[in-house]
């Protein structure tokens, strides 16, 4: 009997087959939720002038050097300066402009006093008459100004190619003036699941049928992570319909096709022969619980991974497997789940296969203390109630076979 290729291997012999999808322009208004394919740089520094940080007066530091709430420096006012209106004055000793948020401080200035800390009759908010402001405290140089180029200088790296594009990224694209930027097309992921017994929800089920549950499942993993999934349907046992739907996703040219089911030892289990015969199988066993049917190969020069059928075995593999080829295909860095350590609360028995055990874990009520674990229930692999009972996969490594209650373990939380 072959030695069983761990998960890692088995990642890395995935990973190395699939090379990252082309790129696309698209104006920045369709660019949110996408990977970016190209680092952006600030083309000139950010804040572009000088300007002030609040509504109030721009003063010469010096002037104001003794003001107080008793004694108010008076200052001459010899502009009104709003913001995207620049003043070509220059303040001289004695001198105050009026000055609001974002308006480009005028030369001579090199403080603004806020508003709050002055006063001026009659104080209007919006046609300045006043010719005389007093100001009732002191500032240092600098105050209330906010430099070229505090946020961003010239030439500096702002976003880095693999970015998922966030809403506050729009908003630095647009800032720097970009319209459009290079994205990672989304990839594109037939999927079927294959199985006499399956029935979709909405029909009536008969006697030994059971209700396709992964298609569904699968296909909302690899949608939260950008990638376009196409439906291909669902095949019997039959190498002919199993044919019949990869040589549709074939056509429809599709980057990767994730199944599920019949790629096991079973009389009727056909996925991995119709790959065979039509390309060649990479492997299809893991170390791997719940999940060591699971095969990896090229279809008519597409690739294809195999996942097993039941259930929770689909969702381990799609996480493990899936999701690491969606990221390399759309161009992304590797992200594993929130990994943290975690002590058990209770034995834990495995088989010796890397593990992945549905799992709730706790934050214990001290602050500092350690995360607990407990398994959630019967870890069957057709068991979904307990997959959604967990928060997290508590990890029991290869070659383990048992954990005593406070052991400590790694745990990959579920809803990160
Ligand atoms: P197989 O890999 O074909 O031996 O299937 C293993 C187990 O998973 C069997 O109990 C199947 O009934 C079940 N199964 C297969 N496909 C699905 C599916 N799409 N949804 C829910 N259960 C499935
Ligand atoms: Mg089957």
């Amino acid at each position: 009997l072959a030695k069983l290729l761990s998960v890692q291997q088995a990642q890395a012999r995935i990973l190395d087959l699939l090379t990252p999808i082309g790129i696309e322009r698209v104006t920045i208004e369709a660019a949110a939720g996408r990977i970016l394919a190209e680092d952006i740089i600030a083309p000139q520094d950010m804040p572009f002038f000088d300007n002030s940080s609040m509504d109030g007066f721009a003063v010469r530091a010096a002037d104001v050097l003794h003001a107080t709430p008793d004694a108010p420096v008076s200052l001459k006012i010899v502009a009104d300066i709003p913001a995207g209106r620049p003043s070509s004055i220059a303040l001289r000793p004695g001198q105050a402009a009026r000055i609001m948020t974002g308006a480009p401080l005028p030369d001579g200035a090199d403080a603004v006093v806020p508003v709050e800390d002055t006063e001026f009759e009659p104080a209007s908010t919006e046609r300045l008459t006043a010719t005389h402001v007093s100001v009732y405290t002191a500032v240092s140089p600098g105050s209330s100004i906010r430099p070229r180029g505090q946020d961003v200088t010239a030439g500096q790296t702002l976003l880095r190619v693999g970015r998922h594009i966030q809403p506050q990224d729009l908003g630095m694209l647009a800032s720097i003036g970009k319209m459009d930027v290079a994205i990672f097309q989304r990839p594109k992921i037939g999927i079927f699941s294959s199985g006499d017994e399956l029935v979709q929800p909405g029909q009536p089920l008969g006697v030994g049928q059971i209700y396709n549950s992964n298609s569904i499942m699968l296909a909302a993993m690899l949608e939260a992570e950008g990638a376009q999934v196409i439906h291909l349907g669902t095949a019997r046992d039959d190498s002919r319909q199993i044919t019949m739907l990869l040589d549709s996703a074939v056509r429809q040219q599709v980057d990767l096709i994730v199944t599920s089911a019949g790629v096991s030892v079973g009389a009727f289990d056909f996925v991995r022969e119709v790959i065979e015969a039509h390309g060649r199988l990479n492997f299809w066993r893991v170390n791997l619980r719940p999940g060591k049917p699971l095969a990896f190969g090229v279809y008519d020069g597409i690739p294809v991974i195999g996942l097993p059928g039941n259930p929770v075995s689909a969702f381990v593999g799609c996480r493990l497997f899936v999701l690491p080829a969606v990221y390399k295909l759309a161009g992304r860095k590797q992200a594993l789940p929130r990994r943290e350590r975690a002590i058990l609360t209770e034995a834990v028995e495995s088989d010796g296969r890397e593990s992945y055990l549905r799992a709730i874990v706790k934050q214990p009520p001290e602050v500092g203390d350690q995360l607990t674990a407990r398994l959630t229930g019967h870890q069957g692999s057709g068991n979904l109630y307990s997959l959604i009972e967990a928060n997290a996969l508590l990890i029991v490594p290869s070659g383990v076979k048992s954990l005593p209650s406070g052991s400590e373990v790694e745990i990959w939380f579920l809803d990160d």
